[in-house]
């Protein structure tokens, strides 16, 4: 039979397959063993409604044979086989949406080092084989086919003979070279530990033929040291039971690590783990994995949030949002429950009770969890939160506050006073007695934030104030409104609420002297009036309404028709140099106290991190006074 060639997007896949310098080439045979697996489920599905099929347990199985001799490694499995068609479609084109991602995601990357993070499939094979041969029987049909490749050059499908249903793949190993021993795959231990390291908790036995040794049973009775026979025997290599399946005794935190990795292909041990279980009513069990580190897509609209579905041990669904709230899509893992139907449409799981019971119990559960990691493990709740912060900070916001009293314990913010990080109730309980507010100043970094002129007065008093540098933060704390029976302030509000704060006496001078100025601004500023916040800098901008001006920035950078304005006050330091300056001027040269407006409030405008509306204009201003 003539050649066919490969899909262009498989050749490529397999191009670099053939050629790959990545390191971990085992991972073909966790791929071949996966793809073996689902086969068998494939079938074991069609048994369970099809009543002319018996399950029998002990029919499923894959088996794993390797011929040293002729440097052969065969996986064959009792699936659902592939038909002449199926062997052509499936194994001549890229069909996974995994595969495709990867070679995408290799376009754009140099190095191979991503291949563990995808399943990439059956052409793993050619990572070690020269030579690939396929030979498979589908269920309910009496021929078998063979589909050979010998790599990118094209495949061959031709007629065959096998006597069971399934699928067997020989591998014709690369010779060996000088980097690289494919002989390893051949050996027996070599072969237990790569299928123990990725393939433990496949559901069906795989099984391999290995070498023993026992004491010659002859040899009894006999003087001296026991003779012993080797003798072969039929091993199964996995342990089959999911690891959430088994107790937490048994299972160490490595053990935990390396489901995680393999199962989310994360190159980071999880931040936390919860392993849980309820009996009752509803009952489940619940393996769930906090990560370090959010992934590359976590904010773009392609990252999907959801548990994988198991019942009894059966998947039945990869991706189940209901089971997570908005606020910890970053949750990965699973739940066995035994209670569901394995036949249960997908609309029908959206309104199952159980499932928003089980749903409820995990929300507590990461909660807690994390508000453990927070106080236990500080540094590591803060790699967490550095990642999925801005999350948590968007759920308090989001569809109006629905999810705020879940995640409001659990926001960090970067404290002026203290220096590092510090939740809202670590902020309270720092609180002064005669403290009624929780004061933050919203700007690009903390560092800004520091230096801006509006904290003097509030850092003076001893207060500390909690740094804003996330868009969301503003929002998410005015959705919020209060925390701990203490309301918030922004350090630029008009009234900073402290106590004992008598008006400076408004002379009747001064108060000419501020609406000569607002006059002379025009729209630009509600207002103009004395501060009681500076200290050092001369002026500041506060804003007046419930808008403040980073909000206007936030707003305003999204695209909309109209712009939102902050109502803006300026405010002067009456202990300024400056402001005996003006008052001078008021008496002497109001044209340029105009300009001292000007340059006032533009310089108040830059500290702000807000542009001015005419650079040139404030530049040709303070030439005027130089
Ligand atoms: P996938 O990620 O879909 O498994 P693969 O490249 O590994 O991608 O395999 C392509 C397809 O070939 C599979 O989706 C499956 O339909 C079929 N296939 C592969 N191996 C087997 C097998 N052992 N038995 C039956 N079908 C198989």
């Amino acid at each position: 039979m003539a050649k066919k060639a490969f899909k262009s997007e498989s050749k490529r896949l397999l191009d670099l397959m053939i050629n790959a310098i990545y390191t971990h080439k085992e991972i073909f045979l966790r791929e071949l063993i996966s793809n073996a697996s689902d086969s068998i489920d494939k079938l074991y599905y069609i048994a369970l409604t099809d009543e002319n099929i018996t399950f029998h347990k002990d029919d499923y199985y894959i088996r794993i044979e390797a011929d040293e001799k002729n440097r052969t490694l065969t996986i064959s499995d009792t699936g659902i086989g592939m038909s002449k068609e199926e062997l052509e479609e499936n194994l001549g084109t890229i069909a996974k949406s995994g595969s495709l991602e990867f070679k995408k995601e290799l376009e754009h990357e140099e190095g191979h080092d991503i291949i563990g993070q995808f399943g990439v499939g059956f052409y793993s094979a050619f990572m070690v084989a020269e030579k690939v041969t396929v030979i498979s029987k589908k269920h309910g049909s009496d021929e078998a086919y063979q589909w050979e490749s010998e790599g990118a050059d094209g495949y061959t499908v031709t007629k065959s003979a096998k006597e069971n249903v399934g699928t067997k793949i020989i591998l014709s190993l690369k010779p060996n070279t000088e980097d690289e021993n494919y002989d390893e795959f051949l050996k027996e231990y070599t072969l237990r530990s790569i299928i123990k390291k990725y393939s433990d908790y496949i559901r069906y036995p795989i099984k391999m033929t290995v070498e023993k040794s026992r004491p010659k049973p002859n040899a009894e009775g006999q003087e001296g040291a026991p003779e012993y026979e080797t003798y072969f025997e039929e091993e199964t290599l996995n342990s089959m039971v999911p690891i959430w399946r088994k107790n937490k005794s048994e299972l160490t935190q490595e053990d935990y690590n390396n489901f995680y990795k393999e199962t989310f292909f994360d190159f980071e041990a999880p931040a936390a783990v919860i392993h849980t279980s309820a009996d009752g009513i509803t009952s489940y069990k619940a393996l769930l994995f906090l990560p370090q580190k959010a992934p590359y897509n976590y904010y773009t609209k392609e990252f999907e949030k959801g548990l994988a579905l198991y019942t009894n041990g059966v998947l039945i669904m990869e991706k189940c949002s209901d089971l997570l709230p908005d606020c910890f899509s970053f949750v990965r893992g699973l739940v066995d429950s035994a209670d569901l139907s394995l036949n249960i449409s997908r609309e029908m799981l959206q309104h199952d009770r159980q499932l928003q019971v089980i749903s409820k119990n995990l929300q507590k559960k990461i909660k807690s969890e994390l508000l453990k990691l927070m106080k236990d493990q500080r540094e590591t709740y803060e790699k967490f939160f550095s990642g999925f912060g801005r999350q948590l900070k968007f759920s308090v916001y989001n569809e109006f506050g629905r999810e705020k009293d879940l995640v409001s314990d659990l926001i960090l913010f970067y404290s002026v006073k203290q220096q590092k990080m510090v939740s809202l109730k670590e902020y309270i309980d720092a609180m002064a007695e005669d403290q009624k507010f929780i004061y933050y100043a919203c700007g690009e970094s903390n560092e800004k934030i520091a230096r801006l002129p509006q904290t003097e007065r509030v850092l003076d008093k001893g207060f500390d104030i909690l740094c804003f540098t996330d868009d969301i933060d503003e929002f998410a704390i005015k959705m919020l409104g209060e925390y701990e029976k203490k309301a918030f302030k922004s350090v630029s509000s008009d009234d900073l609420g402290f106590e004992e704060e008598n008006e400076p006496k408004e002379d009747h001078d001064d108060k000419e002297l501020f609406l000569f100025m607002k006059e002379a601004l025009g729209d630009k500023v509600k207002e103009v009036k004395k501060s009681m916040r500076l200290k050092s800098h001369p002026v500041c901008i506060t804003s007046g309404g419930e808008l403040s001006i980073e909000m206007e920035k936030v707003l305003n950078s999204m695209p909309a028709d109209q712009k939102v304005k902050a109502e803006r006050v300026l405010e002067i330091n009456p202990n300024h140099p400056v402001f005996e300056k003006m008052k001078v001027l008021f008496d002497s040269d109001k044209e340029k106290l105009k300009k001292y407006a000007e340059v006032l409030y533009g310089s108040a405008l830059l500290i702000e991190g807000l542009s001015l509306e005419d650079p040139i204009e404030f530049s040709n201003f303070i030439c005027d006074l130089l």
